[in-house]
């Protein structure tokens, strides 16, 4: 299985890829990304001197164009397309058919992976992006259960890409209205679910409070961990009682369920967090690295993956980590 590694950044991509990446993904300085923050991704002479250092250690650099496009900046979306296509890049990750079609219109088989954006989880959607703009491979969201990846990855026309480790999104992944509506700023194109500058802390002795453009939520208890706030991992009164109403705050981790990953047949393991720092992408990667090597060494008993699920311990939302969907018995 392949090992995909975030680079937010340059540093991050030179830390991804020496510490075992087989390809990093890497976004443009514009809303073409979903991960549009400021102080993030690369510029034209930043990708040319970015895709040189990777290939030169065999590791490919795909290129995330994955927002919906708006149709008053069009332009910018096929710019975009025409500016990682001329750099060397090895894949495109798009989620919409527009944009799939604009690429099919300059090539007809440039590499193109389905985005996790595009939410697309039958065999039915994907034959229709297989057929009709000959895609290579798909990100799967991050909702369905082992046994609907295993026959996805048994019975679809692409490779099949997984997320393994970091942040959970439970929406329809790219469609998310919930922070719009409480701060105007969409997750598709600003590019995060909770703009810093909505995000207010406040310390109220033995409780932490922490708003979202003045909204409450979470309270958190002295010694208890407080993740960063979004508005789908708050505590809410439901039914007079307060509670996680939509999902923990808990990171994703696949380590227990890879052997079966890779005998399900996916061909590649996604590692999210192109928002984190360099020294985050050093730990995760090393660590997936470690793990995935593990399998063809006959690890067995899963000695390897248990040590080095125990050093991601501290990487890990709330310092908690959970299989997600993948063993969850209601969809
Ligand atoms: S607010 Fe939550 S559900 Fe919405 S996009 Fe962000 S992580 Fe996903």
């Amino acid at each position: 299985m392949e090992l995909i590694c975030p680079a937010g950044n340059y540093q991050s991509l030179i830390k991804a890829v020496d510490h075992g990446a087989n390809a990093v993904y890497i976004g443009l300085k514009n809303e073409t990304n979903a991960r549009h923050f400021s102080g993030l991704n690369f510029s034209e002479k930043q990708i040319s001197k970015a895709i040189d250092y990777a290939h030169q250690q065999g590791c490919k650099v795909y290129c995330a164009i994955n927002t919906f496009p708006r149709e008053q900046k069009w332009s910018r979306w096929t710019n975009a397309v025409d500016q990682a296509m001329g750099s060397g890049i090895d894949t495109l990750i798009v989620a919409d058919i527009g944009v799939m079609d604009y690429i099919r219109s300059r090539s007809s088989d440039f590499p193109i992976h389905l985005s996790v954006q595009a939410s697309s989880t039958n065999l039915e959607s994907l034959n229709f992006y297989h057929q009709q703009f000959a895609i290579r491979r798909a990100v799967l969201p991050r909702v369905l259960s082992l046994a609907q990846v295993e026959k996805l990855a048994k019975n679809a026309p692409v490779e099949i890409e997984v997320f393994g480790f970091g942040s959970l999104c439970i929406m329809a992944e790219g469609r998310c209205y919930l922070s719009s509506y409480m701060t105007g700023e969409s997750p598709n194109t600003q590019g995060v679910c909770s703009p810093a500058a909505y995000v207010e802390w406040e310390d109220k002795g033995a409780q932490l409070e922490s708003r979202l453009n003045g909204l409450l939520i979470d309270r958190f208890r002295e010694n208890e961990n407080a993740g960063y706030p979004t508005l789908c991992k708050g505590r809410f009164e439901v039914h007079g009682q307060v509670e996680h109403a939509l999902e923990e705050p808990t990171s994703l981790n696949t380590m227990d369920i890879l052997p079966q990953l890779e005998s399900a047949g996916v061909a590649a393991i996604k590692i999210e967090g192109r928002q984190r720092s360099p020294a985050y992408v050093t730990q995760v990667t090393r660590a997936w690295r470690q793990a995935i090597d593990s399998l063809s060494n006959k690890d067995a008993d899963g000695k390897t993956r248990q040590i080095v699920t125990e050093d991601l311990a501290d990487l890990a939302e709330g310092k908690q980590t959970t299989i997600g969907a993948y063993e969850r018995s209601w969809q």
